[in-house]
């Protein structure tokens, strides 16, 4: 064995800082458990307190540089912090996004002054960063983004729209995905801008969305939206590799999320079938409900180790491995969490679809993976043509 497979298969038999991390937070995810999480929901509110409490608990800014005030580690403690939260039912969908993200495209690309600004209030929670790259035109098509930016003097005037961003009511700033104006046709040459969430000419429509959660989505409007020079994240012409700095992260914790809500569905079902008997013995003891929930444990168990792996690479700076990774990683994350809220309705029969016991509530979060930050079938696209070598379909 090399040296490099023997700390591959190292990596995944975590050490003692990583099992307390994991047990650090789904403890605090237990205490606020998913009652906190649904009425945050309903009340149209949200999971603040939860938030500031991982962010003194130094959980938001694991990845975080130290000498910013994080945790110094990597991409693979911040997604076991999400996977537990999760799983005790208290994800945190804009983790996602303001240390994933914008932590990982500042902490590598940001001036100093950028860093200095935003990456110690984004460790502790203090800050949040939404990101916001999808426009309505566009989709997942991001080389249609339409979204410009001009220079005037010292300034940069932002104009367009984006659709589908979380948490702008929650956030102080977004990452805006912008072109320069001498760039406004041709493939993607991003420029990424941080945009105040109290910027004159920003204005945030809220969408009403089936999915239940606190973690709201809005359209944003840029009308000529004036920002200051030092806005522009990083250098200009470097905006290609920060945004892939910042979207393999955005897939190992939407992975690590899906797999912790695919966590709590299946702990919900397991616990109904070991409990509610009706012919001879529990309902678990018939193979017609408890293999659907093996198989589900098992599927799980593989989208896990998918994102421990793009994590690990990620760390490592394999950048081109981690994103194959990363997106395979999602596929898996995304197919084993619509198929574990599915099943634990199914288990809870009648029960399942009350809302006393909450599960069928899960149903349309639990399809968001399979469609954001990435859909299924881009993700398909891209194995076919990054791993398969096949030919590029559009
Ligand atoms: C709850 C929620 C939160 C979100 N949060 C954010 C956020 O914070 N920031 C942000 O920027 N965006 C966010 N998004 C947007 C999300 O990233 C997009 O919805 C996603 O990228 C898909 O884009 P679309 O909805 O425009 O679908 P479309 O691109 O219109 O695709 C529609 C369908 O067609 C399929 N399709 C399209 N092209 C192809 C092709 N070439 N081959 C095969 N199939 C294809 C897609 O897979 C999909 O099934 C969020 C979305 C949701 C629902």
């Amino acid at each position: 064995m090399t040296t490099t497979e023997t700390d591959a298969v190292l990596h995944l038999v975590e050490t003692d800082e990583q099992k307390a991390l994991r047990e650090v937070a789904h403890s605090l995810g237990s205490r606020y458990g998913f009652e906190y999480v649904r009425e945050k929901s309903e009340a149209g509110e949200t999971t603040s307190e939860l938030w500031a409490e991982a962010g003194k608990l130094g959980l938001l800014g694991v990845n975080i540089p130290e000498e910013y005030g994080g945790g110094g580690a990597g991409m693979y403690e911040l997604a076991l912090v999400e996977e537990e939260l999760s799983a005790a039912g208290a994800g945190l969908l804009m983790m996602v996004v303001s240390p994933a993200i914008n932590g990982s495209i500042l902490s590598r690309f940001g001036t100093d002054e950028q860093k200095r600004t935003w990456l110690p209030g984004i460790a502790s929670g203090e800050i949040t960063a939404a990101f916001a790259i999808t426009e309505p035109d566009a989709g997942s098509n991001s080389h249609k983004i339409t979204t410009t930016a001009r220079r005037s003097g010292d300034e940069w005037v932002i104009s367009g729209q984006k659709t589908f961003i979380s948490g702008v009511d929650q956030a102080d700033v977004i990452l805006v995905v912008s072109r320069l104006e001498d760039q406004k046709e041709g493939g993607l040459k991003p420029a990424l801008f941080l945009m105040p969430t109290d910027a004159a000419g920003l204005t945030a429509t809220h969408i009403p969305m089936e999915v239940k959660a606190p973690e709201r989505q809005y359209q944003l409007f840029f009308d000529d939206v004036r920002l200051p020079a030092d806005a522009l994240v990083g250098e200009e012409d470097a905006a290609i590799a920060q945004l892939f700095a910042g979207l393999n992260p955005e897939r190992i914790i939407a992975s690590a999320m899906s797999v912790g809500q695919a966590r709590y569905a299946l702990g919900r079902a397991v616990d109904y079938a070991r409990d509610r008997v009706v012919f001879k013995g529990a309902i678990g003891t018939h193979q017609g409900v408890a293999h659907p929930l093996a198989q589900v444990k098992i599927e799980l168990e593989l989208a896990k180790v998918m994102y421990q792996k793009a994590a690990a690479l990620y760390d490592a700076g394999e950048e081109g491995a981690a994103a194959e990774a990363a997106n395979m990683a999602k596929y898996a994350a995304g197919e084993v969490c619509a198929r574990s809220v599915d099943q634990a309705v199914q288990t809870l029969g009648g029960n399942g679809l009350t809302v006393e016991y909450g599960v069928a509530g899960l149903l349309a979060a639990s399809r968001l993976p399979r469609i954001a930050p990435v859909s299924r079938e881009m993700i398909l696209n891209f194995v076919s043509q990054h791993s398969l070598g096949l030919p590029k379909s559009y």
